[in-house]
């Protein structure tokens, strides 16, 4: 069987961390016809908008995607690609698990975690505005159906891996409506699966414990914002943004990509490309491609643990291309 997925490179150092998860998957055996699509920053001037209509069409009709990072400018500009192309194609639930791999440098061992964020809402709706000259004003959305929506999701995610517990993170305490809307909703959907240990805990306790004993959790579920920036602090738990990858999930489509961004700073060949082949191996599973996915990940595993060849993220000197290149002779 062939697949038709969506290969969107991105800004930055997307097209040499795509390019890399394309060639590690293509090395797997697994038959992918590759729709190369362009967005980001350099599609502007052509088509007037950093993500063309076409780039979502692709999408729906492949139904399935591995996405690099592109860039957002901070401040100006235009309004994040990546917050569009998840409102439009409805793409509620951002996957990002957490994991340790022998071999890369990081504080702590035995980390299995997966962080769900909602992806939808929040105070991602771009609903921002001045409020005359001196102050500024962003309204944060929680809705039933979303926040009960994202809960299912991480419970559904805990059942199918075999999880003991999922953990809600709010600031119910000070967002009383918004918040309170969230856990209660998380809490509502708990008592549906009574074989799951289910605990909230405020955000700001969450990063504290997320450092002290990270080990002591397994599924996360979280509105928006508090998502985004624990899934970075996670990142740094177990070697950084260059090894953890990431999925947004829809009704019907799935975009796959790494946690991080664009990295415009990274000479390129410099990129660690491990995030978006994780990334790649998660759709591997998604599209079920079991035993595929457990032979690459086997492969990344073991080029970690050698640590004769990494990517200078990770205290070594090999090259993106160098590295992928291992990846595959190992494959
Ligand atoms: P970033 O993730 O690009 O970089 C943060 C740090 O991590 C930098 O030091 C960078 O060098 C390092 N890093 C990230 N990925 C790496 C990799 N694969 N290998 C080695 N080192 C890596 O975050 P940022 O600097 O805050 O953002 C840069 C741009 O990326 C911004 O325009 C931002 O909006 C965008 N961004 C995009 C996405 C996305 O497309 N999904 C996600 C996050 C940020």
């Amino acid at each position: 069987m062939t697949y038709n997925i969506t290969l969107i490179p991105g800004d930055g150092i997307g097209p040499q961390v795509t390019e890399a998860a394309k060639m590690v998957l293509e090395a797997s055996g697994v038959e992918i016809n590759w729709e190369i699509v362009e967005a980001g920053e350099k599609v502007i001037e052509k088509y007037g908008t950093p993500l063309p209509d076409y780039v979502i069409d692709s999408i729906k009709r492949n139904r399935v995607a591995l996405k690099g990072p592109v860039t957002t400018p901070i401040g100006i500009g235009f309004r994040s690609i990546n917050v569009a192309l998840r409102q439009s194609l409805k793409l509620y639930a951002n996957v990002r698990p957490v994991k340790s791999y022998k071999g890369v440098p990081s504080r702590y061992k035995n980390i299995d975690l997966v962080i769900v964020r909602e992806n939808t809402e929040g105070f991602y709706t771009g609903i921002e505005h001045m409020v005359g000259e001196d102050a500024a004003e962003s309204i944060k959305i929680i809705t039933r159906k979303a926040s009960e929506r994202i809960a299912k999701f991480a419970f559904e995610l805990a059942r199918k891996e075999e999880r003991r517990k999922v953990t809600a993170v709010h600031k119910a305490n000070i967002m009383k409506y918004t918040d309170g809307l969230f856990l209660d909703c998380v809490r509502k959907i708990s008592q549906e699966y009574p074989e799951i240990i289910f605990e909230d805990v405020i955000v700001d306790a969450m990063s504290m414990k997320l450092i002290q004993t990270p080990q002591d959790y397994e599924v996360l579920v979280m509105p928006n914002l508090y998502g985004d920036i624990l899934s970075d602090l996670a990142a740094g738990l177990v070697g950084g943004l260059g090894v953890v990858p990431g999925v947004n999930i829809g009704e019907k489509e799935a975009v796959f990509e790494p946690a991080h961004g664009s990295a415009p700073e990274l000479n390129s060949n410099m990129a660690n490309p491990t995030a978006t082949i994780l990334s790649g191996i998660m759709m591997l599973r998604y599209l079920g491609e079991r035993e595929a996915a457990d032979r690459v990940e086997k492969a990344v595993a073991k080029i970690l643990k050698d640590g004769k060849k990494l990517t200078p993220d990770l205290g070594g000197n090999a090259g993106t291309l160098e590295y992928t290149k291992a990846i595959i002779e190992i494959l």
